[in-house]
């Protein structure tokens, strides 16, 4: 088996494993919690620190650019009253943190992947056989 790129990019934004496609990057019935490796493929998936403070840099950048930033804007260009502005700001920089956490977790996965995608177990048999040039 062997996962391409594009592959890998439709799973991440999708938020499923990266490896085999499944819907199991978080615990079932949770929203908050990462398995610690899929139930299905055995894929480990907390790898290490690194993966939760990238999510989170992730997360908070996408807040800044995605939310805040056009906030400002709005309010700048007078399309929106300060204090509004304000209470939308703030309310949204705890909100929209927590909405994009999960995807923020997948994008992660598929910012790593999509650029080593012969660290994916499922991509391991093709590297080693030298398949490796279609991924
Ligand atoms: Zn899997």
């Amino acid at each position: 088996m062997t996962v391409t790129r594009l592959q890998i990019v439709r799973r991440g934004l999708s938020n499923r494993c990266p490896n085999c496609g499944g819907k199991t990057l978080f615990k079932e019935g949770t929203l908050f919690q990462v398995n610690p490796a899929c139930p299905v493929c055995g894929m480990k998936i907390e790898r290490d620190e690194g993966s939760f403070l990238g999510a989170m840099s992730l997360n908070y950048g996408i807040t800044i650019i995605g939310f805040l930033v056009p906030v400002l804007l709005l309010y700048m260009g007078g399309l929106l009253p300060g204090v509004a502005a304000a209470i939308i700001a703030g309310v949204g920089a705890f909100g929209f943190p927590l909405l994009f956490y999960r995807s923020s977790r997948s994008w992660w996965l598929m910012n790593y992947y999509f650029f080593l995608p012969q660290h994916l177990p499922a991509n391991l048999g093709a590297v080693r056989k030298g398949e490796d040039q279609n991924i």
